[in-house]
């Protein structure tokens, strides 16, 4: 059930979007994958990153939340294959980490992530970078076109 109050104001938030969530530590999978489906969002959540890629191209989703610290597969390198492929390049990535360091920023960004957000997240934070990257996406799908 839902739980009503925050229902009036905002309509459909999450928009039909589909996020793909990476991440093995249980207990931050179940909390992103919470908190996006309570804002609308469909949500899917994968502990190995080694299946992330496959899951990507079969899922075409529309943003994908990762953490950098996995087991199998770093996500920087994650995210280097995601945007080295064709069909996943424009698929916006929001890097998770527990890393707070400014190179650790700047290592993700070069990866080609387009947000970053460290562990601890603040939830406010993470709702409001998703909700960004989605309507940065959507924008960019359709890109005002000046010829004059
Ligand atoms: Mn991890």
């Amino acid at each position: 059930m839902e739980p009503g109050g925050t229902q009036d104001g905002g309509g459909a938030e999450g928009d039909g979007a589909t996020i793909l969530i990476v991440e093995d530590n249980a207990l931050n999978l179940k909390l992103f994958s919470d908190l996006l489906r309570a804002h609308g969002y469909a949500v899917e959540g994968l502990a190995d990153g080694r299946e992330a890629l496959d899951r990507a191209r079969a899922l075409r989703p529309d943003l994908i939340v990762t953490d950098i610290q996995l087991p199998h597969i770093s996500g920087l390198e994650l995210i280097e294959r995601i945007k080295a492929d064709p069909d996943l390049a424009a698929v916006p990535i929001m890097a998770v980490t527990a890393y707070a360091g400014r190179s650790d920023e700047e290592r993700v960004r070069a990866a080609g992530a387009e947000a970053y957000v460290s562990k601890p997240i603040s939830v406010v934070r993470f709702v409001a970078e998703v909700r960004g990257l989605l309507a940065l996406a959507q924008g960019s799908a359709n890109p005002p076109v000046r010829r004059e």
